[in-house]
């Protein structure tokens, strides 16, 4: 990532109570929520600060938490736990103006009863499970996404729950200034990639504009030298060279060349405060070259980035990239390509034309040069490597007219079967779960897309807490999932999305 992007975030930590236990009982409420917000901060699992806020016991003090959570740029999600009884009416209001992304914490100071000497005082103090019942009923009365999660701080289950939730809430926050440039349309009648931006930005915040390809060029031509050999160095020391494309070799000259777009989109990025862009082949204006070794060195960097004038990808990389900075595993822009069906286990071969990002390589990347089949320009440079193997997601979004989808499938990224001697570009095998028919058949029976994002990084539990966050329909196929299932799922899903739009 360019930037740690979870650097200057807090969360929140609210606890609830009321006045009627007097001053006593509040201060050991206090210390007690204190050690639980302590605990969390300290979690390696939950990767941003955790602040711990005095106790609230009213209406007005909460109205005030909220409103200053709303407003300060530092926060990105709020917990809030009812450590003792906190009637809920009081929340309403406070609740009901809450703008950022909402964990309910349900958990207890200490994980064990003390049997022998338990007595009303600490029955009185220690009320969680009914305040926070209290609590959740007002929640799901005022319709108000959140996530629940249920346990002791000393529990690791837990701490990776908050920690999943706390990364949604940061890529939430991150989409809600991202500013996507678009260098021209869409591919030519291509239909999925299409979408209404308009309400994407109402939705998650996002503002994607197009620029004339034509002004990247002309930053193209005014890269120095010395911009070039610096990246070429960087090359060098990060991947190997095919023989032609090396300092000295034939082709090196198209690798420079490459690194000269490099140069100029960093620029025109980092100078338009962009995190997200898009490229399209069939619109090259003044450049030699596709964008090819550029963009995957701007992918594994964070920025988001979806091929043929895809912004729906493009945005979804950069929130899947944001939600797992940090995370062993990589994440990368990716295309269902081709099949091995020859098989009881059939595969899926994924790739691009040349965008795959080297944070999913197996191996070290290799900078070769290679004619490309389409866009009639000169031979682009690329990153070619196999993704390694181990468990992943792969994430589509598409526009339904009436509401954004998200689809996804639990897969096995795989060695290929044999080498691939003359595929000049990145790739990754994977087999989908719960098996090739089943994820195949119910992908297309959603509306799933053929560009997605493929993530070693992420599972189904962040997807999960990211689409909750968002507030975004998600379609997850998994080891679980059945043809029937699935079935029944897009049904009611489709009317209680058509239902939900009239609340
Ligand atoms: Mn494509």
């Amino acid at each position: 990532m360019r930037t740690d992007p979870f650097a200057g975030h807090e969360l929140w930590f609210l606890t609830g109570s009321q006045g009627l236990y007097g001053e006593e009982t509040l201060q050991q409420v206090a210390e007690q929520s204190r050690r639980v917000a302590e605990a969390l901060d300290a979690a390696g699992e939950v990767p941003i600060r955790v602040v711990w806020k005095p106790v609230l016991t009213d209406a007005g003090a909460i109205r005030r938490a909220m409103g200053e959570a709303n407003e300060d740029p530092s926060c990105v999600g709020v917990i809030t736990w009812m450590h003792t009884f906190s009637p809920a009416k009081m929340w309403i209001s406070g609740l009901d103006a809450l703008r950022k992304p909402l964990l309910h914490l349900h958990t207890q100071a200490d994980a064990a009863l003390p049997w022998a000497t338990i007595d009303m005082d600490f029955m009185n103090l220690n009320q969680a499970a009914h305040g926070d019942r209290e609590y959740g009923f007002v929640l799901t009365r005022l319709r108000m996404p959140r996530t629940t999660v249920a346990g002791h701080v000393a529990n690791p289950r837990v701490l990776t729950r908050v920690g999943s939730w706390a990364r949604a809430a940061a890529a939430a926050d991150a989409v809600r200034t991202l500013k996507l440039a678009r260098f021209g349309d869409n591919m030519r009648n291509v239909a999925v990639t299409e979408g209404d931006k308009v309400e994407a930005e109402i939705r998650f915040g996002v503002s994607v504009n197009t620029w004339g390809v034509n002004d990247l060029v002309e930053v193209v031509e005014s890269v120095e030298d010395s911009a070039v050999d610096a990246l070429v160095q960087e090359y060098g020391d990060l991947y190997r060279f095919a023989e032609d494309a090396g300092p000295g070799g034939e082709q090196h000259e198209a690798v420079r060349y490459q690194a000269r777009i490099e140069a100029a989109l960093r620029r025109f990025l980092e100078d338009g405060g962009f995190g997200a862009f898009t490229t399209n082949f069939e619109d090259l204006g003044g450049l030699r070259q596709l964008p090819g070794l550029a963009v995957q060195r701007l992918m594994a960097d964070g920025y988001g980035f979806g091929g043929e004038g895809d912004w729906k990808t493009s945005v979804l990389l950069h929130t899947l990239k944001v939600a797992a900075h940090g995370l062993p595993g990589g994440t990368s822009f990716m295309e269902d390509y081709t099949y091995h069906l020859d098989t009881d286990t059939p595969k899926i071969l994924g790739a691009h034309m040349l965008e795959v990002c080297p944070t999913i390589a197996g191996d070290t990347p290799r900078v070769e040069v290679h004619p490309l089949s389409i866009g009639g320009r000169e031979d682009p440079a690329r990153l070619v490597f196999t993704a390694a193997p181990g468990e992943g997601v792969v994430v589509g979004w598409c526009d339904l007219g009436d509401r954004f989808r998200w689809v996804a499938d639990e897969i096995d990224v795989v060695e290929p079967d044999e080498p691939l001697p003359n595929l000049p570009v990145a790739r990754a095998v994977w087999q989908p779960r719960p098996d090739f028919a089943t994820a195949t058949e119910g992908w297309l029976t959603a509306g799933g897309p053929h560009h997605t994002v493929l993530s070693t990084a992420l599972g189904a539990e962040e997807l999960t807490d990211l689409a909750e966050v968002f507030s975004t329909e998600l379609v997850l196929i998994d080891a679980e999932t059945t043809r029937r299932s699935l079935a029944k799922e897009l049904r009611w899903s489709a009317a209680y999305h058509r239902l939900a739009q009239g609340l």
